[in-house]
């Protein structure tokens, strides 16, 4: 089963589906993260936040997989885009990560009352030149600061990691981001399970027509779109079905049925919005 590469802009390749941590507990992610590695994934999605980067450490050391073939991005917090903080930030992530890099560094979220992410964009820019992160991104930018950290220095993300799902598709991000070279980043692929993606006719039609569950129709329509995507669960048999997409593919009528989904008023959301979380 292979899983296809994404170029980003610095020129390296992130594997397109990979595995979310995001509220797995501590005491879990190791197993969570042994079981993913076993079944195949080579690209992890952590966060400062999340709490569980030494458990993803001690998987990705226990795994005894080449450091090369692994992809491993992780996130700076909001109360550490000041100062020289997001290089504290950065060097406390590798040392619970058992790692001397990561593939990926994103600001979480633009925190806007803060006013520091443009300033933390300048600091993962700096984070990236010393070797520390092979490429950076953001995460939860909308257009409007993307366009303020471009023009403050020049530097256009390698991704932006949003809310994205056929419920929220965010179109000014995804149209920003094609216009300018930078990958997008599914977050909340299945909606989190709070949103009924699976209950969505047009979902279950596409199942039904390639006998894969729903669940799997939805991963593959973000790749069909061209999105980078890491669903996350702690059962074994949904980390296997989540990573079984490569033996079928949406037909362009099943994908605009699905990508019809959205409301179109942002209704769909099931996280914060990226100008009222600080
Ligand atoms: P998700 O959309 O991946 O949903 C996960 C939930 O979907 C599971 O808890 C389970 O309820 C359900 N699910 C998973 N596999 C299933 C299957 N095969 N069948 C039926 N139900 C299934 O949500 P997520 O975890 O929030 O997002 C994925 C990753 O994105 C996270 O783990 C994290 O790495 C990242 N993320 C980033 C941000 C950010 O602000 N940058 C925010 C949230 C998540």
């Amino acid at each position: 089963m292979t899983v296809p590469t994404v170029k980003l802009n610095s020129g390296h390749g992130i594997p397109q589906l990979g595995f979310g941590v995001f509220l797995v507990p501590p005491q879990e992610a190791e197993k969570a993260v042994s079981e993913a590695l076993e079944v195949g994934y080579r690209h992890i999605d952590t966060a400062a936040i999340y709490k569980n980067e030494e458990g993803v450490g001690a998987a990705i050391t226990k795994s005894g997989i080449p450091r090369e073939d692994l992809f491993i991005t992780t996130k700076l917090w909001n109360d550490h885009q000041a100062d020289e903080k997001p290089h504290d930030a950065i060097r406390a992530s590798l040392d619970k990560l058992r790692l001397d890099h990561v593939d990926l560094y994103l600001t979480h979220w633009p925190a806007p009352e803060k006013d520091t992410y443009s300033h933390a964009w300048q600091k993962l820019i700096e984070i990236r030149d010393a070797g520390l992160s092979t490429s950076i991104g953001v995460s939860n930018h909308l257009p409007e600061h993307l366009d303020r950290i471009v023009k403050d220095t020049g530097v256009v993300p390698a991704v932006d990691q949003i809310e994205l799902h056929p419920a929220h598709q965010q179109s000014d991000v995804t149209e920003w981001a094609a216009a300018n070279g930078m990958a997008i980043e599914s977050w909340g692929p299945l909606g989190q399970g709070k949103y009924p993606l699976f209950d969505n006719p047009a979902v279950i039609a596409a199942a039904e027509a390639h006998e894969k569950t729903p669940a799997q129709v939805v991963i593959r329509w973000h790749l069909e779109r061209g999105f980078i995507v890491f669903p996350k669960s702690v059962h074994r048999e949904r980390i296997e079905q989540n990573f079984d997409v490569f033996d079928f593919q949406l037909d362009d009528d099943q994908v605009a049925a699905i990508s019809a989904t959205d409301p179109g008023d942002g209704s769909g959301r099931v996280g914060a919005h990226p100008l009222e979380l600080n």
